[in-house]
């Protein structure tokens, strides 16, 4: 586990049409953090009512690191309540649970027999567990796989991901090529080869110890954190030792890469000029990354705790999500048994 200072250099994406097929997944497995927030869920948001999409809470994934079918259930709710509360609109694209359209493990098997080992065993989030000295089970090694068929089983063509995610992506690019190859005519392929797509400016969004901010490293601030619990976090960001009357180089400091990504340019400018001239502390900043984070998700708080009084109807949209989505799933899953000549007796889904 590295504590080194993150890369946020990337290249810009390019948005690229309004007939893309967007497509992410975002696990259960937590609450959901400023990382998913910044590195995802606010572009799903964004993309969302002006293009195909589809976002799936992806339970199948999370059974890789959680056993506690309560906690499951909880954080899937979870996840639905967040999106909704931060503002996408049911009737513009689609939410789903992964385990509604269970296709995906279907497909997930025949890429695993294109997949390599080797391939996988190069894996970031395989490779990142066996660094820790955690065990890592059969299904964390086949994670890729299993993406890959959310993707391409809905023929996404751009994912909006964190950058964290960008070689899982390069894995699914890998096996729809080799899919298409191996079983499609030339002229005639399958699944279109997607793209991510990852904003330069967040790429990977540091946690409280500098290092990524992660669900599995305790070192995430929650997005519907707020009060007393929230300010101990952000009180609680690693910052160096440089004392309060000198100058400070907000370039290279946790608190002021968090402050980035919630100021306008012109509250930016002012903070970064105070690092500069020093008289200004850490914990200065770290009182106006707080008065941020409050004013961004002031609104998005009312409404989830609103939503979070009627799970029922949460669960509505989901359902309804995923019979739209196993449905387009459904489509895709027959031309690939055709292609590959699996033969079945039994009626498709619906
Ligand atoms: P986690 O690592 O917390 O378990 P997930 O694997 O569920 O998060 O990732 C959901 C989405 O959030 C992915 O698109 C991932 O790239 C993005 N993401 C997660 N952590 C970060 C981070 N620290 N910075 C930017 N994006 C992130």
């Amino acid at each position: 586990m590295s504590s080194e200072r993150i890369d946020t250099s990337m290249p810009s994406p390019v948005l690229r049409k309004s007939s893309d097929v967007i497509v992410s997944g975002i696990q259960p497995s937590g609450a959901l953090h400023l990382g998913n927030y910044f590195g995802a869920l606010r572009q799903h948001i964004q993309l969302h009512e002006t293009h195909e999409a589809y976002y799936f809470i992806v339970n199948y994934h999370t059974l890789t690191t959680l056993r506690d079918r309560d906690k499951l259930r909880r954080y899937t709710l979870d996840v639905a309540l967040d999106y909704l509360a931060l503002g996408f609109n049911p009737q513009a694209a689609y939410l789903f649970m992964q385990s509604d359209v269970p296709e995906v493990t279907e497909l997930a098997w025949i890429f695993s027999n294109l997949a390599t080992v080797s391939q996988l065993e190069k894996g970031v989030a395989y490779k990142d567990k066996i660094a820790q000295g955690l065990p890592a089970n059969a299904g964390l090694f086949t994670y890729p796989v299993l993406q890959a068929a959310d993707i391409l089983i809905y023929g996404g063509t751009l994912v909006p991901v964190g950058a964290d995610q960008k070689q899982h992506i390069e894995m699914t690019r890998v096996l729809a090529e080799r899919f298409n190859r191996t079983y499609c005519p030339e002229d005639d392929p399958v699944f279109p080869v997607p793209e991510p797509y990852i904003l330069s400016d967040v790429a990977v969004v540091p946690g409280l110890d500098g290092r990524k901010m992660s669900k599995s490293y305790e070192n995430a601030i929650g997005i519907f954190e707020e009060g007393k619990v929230l300010k101990k976090k952000v009180m609680s960001i690693v910052t160096d030792s440089t004392p309060l009357e000198a100058p400070k180089d907000p370039e290279h400091d946790n608190v002021f890469t968090l402050i980035r990504l919630f100021a306008d340019s012109e509250t930016r400018e002012r903070i970064a000029e105070a690092y500069r001239a020093g008289g200004f502390g850490y914990g200065h900043a770290k009182k106006e990354l707080l008065t941020l984070i409050d004013e961004h998700f002031a609104e998005a708080r009312i409404r989830r705790k609103e939503l979070a009084r009627h799970p029922d109807d949460v669960f509505d949209i989901l359902r309804e999500g995923g019979r739209k989505a196993r449905e387009r799933a459904g489509e895709y899953m027959e031309r690939v048994r055709e292609h590959v000549g699996l033969i079945t007796t039994y009626e498709a889904a619906p």
